[in-house]
């Protein structure tokens, strides 16, 4: 039943349309009389397989499954609407971040990082990549300090803007700069989105990210992708997965698919509540280093506009010291006190409290979601007020 075959998919009538058409329709399979317009999970651990099983869509459930081809096909039609793309899907952002860094890289080669990699890639990922004998240089991701650790460099290494200070590089600069030096450039697009920005288009070679925070917006999934134009990246990808085993379940690849039908309705409103929250943030006194890229007094802002068509839904800020941070967050009524960010509830937390990212004790990391953006504000002053 609307079995996807190994034909690559009829993108033409997406061909020129407007992003929240391409989010409705992308990945959703041709019609076929009386079977279901947006098919269900398929849970298989194997399919039926006479013979030789050479060029068999389907063997086996750590090799493909229905569910993820239809997934994987909406996701590269939205980080590369324009050309041809491969996107594939893992467990989580860090199931398909670790597949981009140790598929690709080999002992002897060196990779540039952003000092201010989220926490994991800047910690465990960083550790892991030197024990196997692959250099890691790092560099902060403001003002592209990463384009002065280019050379002899197998891969470049972007995440913009980053999580959690917000800080943001212009990927066409270094992407060209990298392949001057035959360097492969891979960028974590998790904040942004594909609707936000799309690093294949502005000369990555892999747009990689975590589909478990804005792009599925529900906070009731992890998952993960990698996207490239080329043939033999994702093949490597793909190798790298069944290696593993980080494949994601089929019910988390179709609530994800399910999710981005919605993906440009939920970035639209959350980039225009961040915006609300951060201009009335600012205008507060206990407020001190206040960052959204859509700002225009933002110090990212006009990298940001040059590369990003959204600015995302993370607004971080740093108020005075721990205790008063901990009063703020335990004031606010309309925003939970938890981790993760994009989701359409909105969230907020003390980052400090990891211990993983450079940061002030009063840093919070704010994700705003779908709410009214008055309420918000309302919420987030009273909570102000409240704490001091
Ligand atoms: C959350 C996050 C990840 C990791 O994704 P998981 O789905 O939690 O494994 C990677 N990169 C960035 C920028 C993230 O915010």
């Amino acid at each position: 039943m609307n079995q996807p075959t190994d034909q690559p998919m009829d993108h033409a009538h997406l061909a020129g349309v407007g992003e929240g058409t391409r989010a409705a329709h992308a990945g959703v399979p041709p019609r076929a009389p009386y079977e279901p317009p947006f098919p269900g999970p398929v849970f298989t651990s194997h399919y039926h397989l006479p013979g030789d099983p050479a060029g068999a869509p389907y063997t086996y459930g750590r090799d493909g499954n229905p569910t993820w081809t239809r997934l994987e096909e909406a996701l590269a039609e939205l980080e590369s609407p324009g050309a041809p793309a491969h996107a594939v899907a893992f467990a989580s952002g860090m199931g398909a971040l670790s597949a981009v860094a140790l598929s690709l890289l080999r002992p002897g080669e060196a990779v540039v990082v952003p000092a201010d990699a989220y926490n994991l890639v800047g910690g465990v990922l960083r550790e892991q990549l030197a024990d196997y004998g692959i250099e890691v240089r790092a560099a902060p991701t403001a003002g592209d300090a990463q384009l002065a650790l280019l050379d002899g460099a197998r891969l470049l290494w972007l995440e913009t803007p980053s999580n959690p200070g917000l800080d943001v590089c212009d990927i066409r600069r270094l992407a060209a700069a990298a392949h001057e030096r035959g360097a492969l450039v891979a960028v974590d697009n998790t904040l942004a989105t594909p609707l936000g920005q799309r690093p294949l288009e502005l000369g990555a070679d892999l747009a990689m990210a975590s589909g478990t925070k804005a792009l599925t917006g529900h906070a009731d999934l992890l998952l993960g992708y990698a996207a490239a134009r080329d043939e033999a990246i994702a093949a490597r990808l793909r190798l790298w997965r069944k290696t593993t085993g980080a494949v994601p379940g089929p019910m988390e690849a179709w609530l994800a698919h399910r999710s981005l039908a919605t993906l440009e309705l939920r970035t639209a409103r959350q980039a225009a509540n961040a915006l609300a929250v951060a201009r009335a943030l600012r205008e507060r006194p206990e407020v001190s280093g206040l960052r959204h890229p859509g700002l225009a007094q933002d110090p990212a802002y006009a990298v940001a506009a040059g590369q990003m068509s959204r600015f995302g839904c993370v607004v971080s800020f740093t108020l005075p010291g721990r205790e008063f941070a901990e009063r703020f967050l335990a004031a606010l009524r309309l925003v939970d006190d938890a981790t993760s960010f994009g989701g359409v509830r909105s969230s907020a937390e003390r980052r400090g409290r990891w211990g993983g990212d450079a940061v002030p004790e009063g840093f919070i990391r704010l994700s705003v979601g779908v709410e009214d953006a008055a309420d918000l504000v309302a919420d987030l002053l009273r909570a102000l007020d409240t704490a001091g």
